[in-house]
């Protein structure tokens, strides 16, 4: 079973249910896991510890386009959904605007000319720690200031343990979710509303 803590604005209880939520499971032995993807500023771990035991980097990559190579055919601009591409081919000039890019490689898909290499930037890190017996905690941490796009690998499936449940996770639509793309195949929504109201969907 996956249940997401999710809620559309922060300070509605979200890190609450969640910590709550994992703490009774731990008690009764189950084997389970939480993690934390509100990566802009994660916080479950202030509440319950855990002994690290992994730390895997998160890049993302940026396209970077040759203009020697490049024949202003215009493919990549026209592939490209996030408007990332500052095309003007009057003045033959090309080039990515890597704070738009979400990664999607649909450009480098495009390019029949061999005009697009990707370079690795470094979007944020994924830890894993052990909690009790049978318990592990997963945290996303973005680098400060930077932007998370949907990134087309993420450690998420290798840094899920071999556990029976995916007990919780956190988080909200401002934060940098994608970094732990946590919304997944849950089977449970609970939405946290306010202070004082939450909702649980299935
Ligand atoms: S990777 Fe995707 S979003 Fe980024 S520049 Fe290429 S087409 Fe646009
Ligand atoms: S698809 Fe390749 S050759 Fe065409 S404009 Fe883009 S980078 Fe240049």
């Amino acid at each position: 079973m996956k249940i997401a803590i999710a809620s559309g604005k922060g300070g509605t209880g979200k890190t609450f249910v969640s910590t709550n939520l994992f703490w009774v499971a731990s008690q009764k032995g189950i084997d389970c896991a939480l993690a934390d993807c509100d990566a802009e500023e994660p916080n479950v771990a202030e509440f319950i510890a855990g002994e690290e035991e992994r730390v895997e980097e998160v890049y993302q990559q940026v396209p970077v386009i040759d203009p020697e190579r490049c024949s202003f055919c215009g493919k990549c601009y026209e592939y490209c959904s996030y408007n990332a591409i500052l095309y003007l081919p009057e003045k033959r000039m090309i080039q990515v605007l890597p704070d738009l890019c979400h990664d999607c490689g649909a450009c480098s898909y495009a390019c029949q000319a061999g005009a697009i290499t990707e370079h690795p930037k470094l979007l944020g890190r994924v830890t894993r720690a052990v909690y009790g017996a049978a318990q592990h905690l997963v945290e996303g941490r973005a680098e400060v200031g930077g932007f998370i796009p949907l990134c087309r690998s993420s450690p998420i499936p290798s840094m899920r343990p071999a556990t029976g449940s995916w007990c919780s996770s956190t988080h909200h639509p401002a934060s940098h979710v994608p970094l732990l793309q946590p919304s997944t195949g849950q089977t449970m929504w609970c939405w946290s509303l306010s202070p004082r109201h939450s909702v649980c969907t299935t």
